[in-house]
């Protein structure tokens, strides 16, 4: 099938999201001939970004760059994004399904009158047929969709779809549109950031989960240490974040982040239906507890019965002797 697909980038402080990557390597599958053009926004510097869109497979390349593209809102990267669009007149639009894109994207698909397939997981291509697959009901069924109509309009979960290699002797076209961006009614004076050394939850590939098991805030730092071994990042259940043992940006769940690490360790973890809604599709899932019976080990791959003050700082070694 061929079919030129426009890639949006997103760029936070000066660097890539690995989703956008992925969105690169989802939108070759659906146009294995056709161009794939990758758009990047933001204050100065995107030529580095861009070039790096083209290493990891788009063609080519636009970036808008605007003092009032500095950080993502919805309404100055709207004005970007539609004028790109009309632009390119694309085939199809793919984009992360981080929290810019799930602000972004609905936007744009009322503006251009298009439908919108949010959240996709999975995807197949069968002759001029896509079908994409999506999580419904917090992620306990999932539903394929397909496209009959209009444009292909679709964000992509982060740690789904495996990006493509880089390469860095690809080279194509990066062109920079002017785009007068009006005067924005929100004005982002700072953004405050929890991360985990460095380690965005969302794009973790280990996720080292605590709950109210944990008992306190000092309770997490032997999970710090095992996420610090892993390379991966710490995260929580609502009921470690309601006892004050973490802070809510931690949340893994129904109403907080879905993640999708290649591996989610939770430690005195239940496994409430709402927190499994946040990490249920993560590719390895290991349960620590000392109750035999939580739920948590109904959607576990490996389980351990025990204390995690034991077994966590076991494990930790264990990993540091590798
Ligand atoms: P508990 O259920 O109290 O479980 C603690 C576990 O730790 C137990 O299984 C216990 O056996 C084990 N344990 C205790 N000590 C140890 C030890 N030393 N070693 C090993 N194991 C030990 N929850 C979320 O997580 N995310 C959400 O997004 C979310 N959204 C919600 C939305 C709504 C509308 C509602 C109503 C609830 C939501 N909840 C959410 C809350 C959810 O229902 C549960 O209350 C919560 O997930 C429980 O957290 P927990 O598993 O840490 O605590």
């Amino acid at each position: 099938m061929s079919k030129n697909i426009l890639v949006f980038g997103e760029v936070r402080d000066g660097e890539l999201r690995n989703v956008s990557f992925e969105a690169i390597a989802f939108a070759r599958k659906i146009s294995e001939d056709g161009e794939i053009t990758a758009a990047v926004f933001g204050k100065d510097g995107l030529d580095e970004a861009a070039n790096e869109m083209i290493y990891h497979g788009a063609d080519r390349a636009v970036t808008v760059q605007d003092e009032k593209l500095e950080t993502y809102t919805s309404e100055g990267y709207a004005q970007a994004a539609l004028a790109v669009i009309d632009d390119e007149n694309p085939d199809g639009i793919v984009m992360g399904h981080t929290s810019a894109g799930k602000d972004l994207t609905p936007k744009l698909a009322s503006k251009l009158e298009s439908g919108l397939v949010s959240d996709v997981t999975d995807i197949e291509v069968t002759g001029d047929n896509v079908v994409f697959t999506r999580p419904i009901y917090s992620g306990k069924a999932f539903e394929k969709k397909i496209v009959t109509d209009g444009m292909i309009f679709a964000t992509i979960r982060p740690n789904n779809i495996a990006a493509l290699d880089r390469d860095d002797s690809r080279s194509g076209d990066v062109s920079s549109k002017d785009v007068e961006i009006k005067d924005l009614r929100t004005v982002i004076k700072e953004v405050l950031r929890k991360t985990t050394d460095g380690v965005d939850l969302s794009e973790a590939k280990v996720v080292v989960s605590g709950g109210r098991g944990v008992k306190s805030k000092e309770g997490f730092e032997p999970l710090q240490e095992l996420a610090d071994v892993l390379g991966g990042a710490v995260g929580a259940s609502r009921g470690a974040c309601d006892a004050d043992y973490c802070d809510y940006s931690l949340q893994i769940g129904q109403t907080g982040k879905v993640v999708t690490p290649d591996l989610y360790i939770a430690c005195g973890i239940s496994g409430a239906i709402q927190h499994l809604a946040g990490m249920s599709n993560s590719k390895v899932i290991v349960a620590i507890n000392k109750d035999p019976e939580a739920n948590i080990f109904n959607v576990a791959d490996y389980g351990i019965v025990g204390d995690l003050f034991d077994v966590v700082p076991k494990l930790t070694e264990e990993i540091k002797n590798l």
